[in-house]
């Protein structure tokens, strides 16, 4: 009875949020690492879109709060389970789609093992962003008949409100052979949308390119001024796939691209606690997530003015907020009792992100060889009139 009603509901919301075209959120929750203390997970129950958190520990007695999600995903779900209900996602992205996909969370909830995988990457281990583009190939070799794809990749980090390129080393950087720490620009034009053209647009064909590159990246990564401390925690890093394909028939030109996003530590660096580099860097992360932050209320309040650009995170996810992309965040809970309070406030935040709803997904196609094709024949034939 209840159970049913319940299920029905959602299916039901779940479809109006489909119509709607709202940002998709998906929860995964953490399982308690290997050689932690044994405790008991602050996750009360989960089933297959909702969640229960039990405060009890911080809030009392009455604790409970409950969140709706498109999908829950519990603490033994598989990196293959969470990539088969994104696939569809990604494989728009073929089909001239803007897509974003982004991971939200405290630090060591999982952010980078949903988007990378572990340390020790296998076959079984790796996540999204490999499984993403290794489905990317595969697709573009199936449909290699009737449309020839390019496919490139990009990889930048935000860290300290500054924009670098992680796509660097002294043979493959042509252009800024000796600058490593170069800072790029973020456009935004009406052709290309938002861009960072500066950075190093890396052709692929093959999975082994792209592990090639990735392994690159988060090495890139790792450096840093303060090389001390888990640098990937406070900079957000951002892999671009961009995909163009020819309609081998038409001439028609799609092109789709792909925002990959591992954001920065959602917790609330105390800047009491930090002093230097690290307070720096704490002034900055707080900026930019609540630059974030303010963009999702704003866009959930349908505001007239969003703003975008009161940081670099938002600049660069200005298309894929509020815009015509199709956009997925990850949202990570910890299971730890510690943890509850960020738990909470993580799940609130993922809330308020699944009500903000984005303009109706448009492909970008262009018509322009067809169109120069079409001016020339009619130029010629009136050429020939004119010799006539
Ligand atoms: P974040 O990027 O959010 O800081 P990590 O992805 O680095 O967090 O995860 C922290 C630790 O937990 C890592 O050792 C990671 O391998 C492990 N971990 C995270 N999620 C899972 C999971 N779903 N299954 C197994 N281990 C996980
Ligand atoms: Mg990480």
């Amino acid at each position: 009875g209840y159970q049913r009603v319940l299920e029905e509901n959602r299916k039901l919301y779940n479809q109006v949020q489909d119509l709607k075209g709202s940002i998709r959120v998906y929860c995964r929750v953490r399982p308690f690492l290997p050689g932690q203390p044994n405790s008991v997970s602050t996750v009360d129950r989960l089933d297959e879109g909702s969640i229960t958190i039990n405060s009890a520990a911080k809030y009392g007695k009455d604790g409970r709060k409950s969140f709706t999600f498109n999908k829950v995903f519990g603490p033994s779900a598989t990196q293959e389970e969470v990539f088969a209900d994104t696939q569809p996602l990604i494989r728009s992205a073929l089909d001239g789609y803007n897509v974003c996909i982004f991971a939200y969370g405290q630090t060591g909830s999982g952010k980078t093992h949903t988007m990378t995988g572990p340390k020790e990457l296998t076959q079984e281990s790796v996540g999204v962003n490999y499984r993403a583009l290794s489905d990317l190939f595969l697709i573009s070799e199936q449909r290699k008949e009737t449309i020839s794809y390019e496919i490139s990749v990009q990889m930048i980090e935000i860290y300290n409100e500054q924009v670098r390129d992680l796509l660097v080393t002294d043979g493959l950087n042509k252009r800024y052979p000796f600058e490593r720490k170069f800072t790029l620009e973020i456009r935004n034009s009406s052709q290309n949308g938002v861009n960072v053209p500066e950075a190093n647009l890396v052709p692929v064909s093959s999975t082994s390119d792209v592990i090639k590159l990735m392994n690159l990246g988060q090495k890139n990564r790792a450096v840093g001024a303060t090389s001390m401390n888990d640098r990937s925690s406070r900079s957000h890093s951002c892999l671009t796939v961009h995909v163009q394909g020819r309609e081998l028939a038409s001439g028609t030109t799609l092109r789709g691209s792909m925002h990959l996003v591992d954001l920065a530590g959602s917790e609330r660096v105390d800047k009491s606690e930090v002093v230097g580099d690290r307070l720096k860097e704490a002034q900055h992360i707080n900026k930019s997530l609540s630059a974030l932050g303010d963009v999702i209320s704003s866009l959930s309040q349908k505001n007239s003015h969003v703003p975008y650009r009161n940081s670099k995170l938002t600049q660069l996810l200005q298309d894929s907020l509020g815009g015509q992309a199709k956009t997925l965040m990850f949202v990570h809970i910890s299971p730890e009792p510690d943890a509850v309070g960020e738990t909470i406030s993580t799940l609130k935040f993922a809330e308020r992100v699944s009500t903000v709803e984005l303009g109706a997904a448009r492909i970008n196609k262009d018509n322009s060889d067809v169109k120069e094709l079409k001016e020339q024949i009619a130029n010629l034939k009136a050429a020939l009139a004119r010799k006539e």
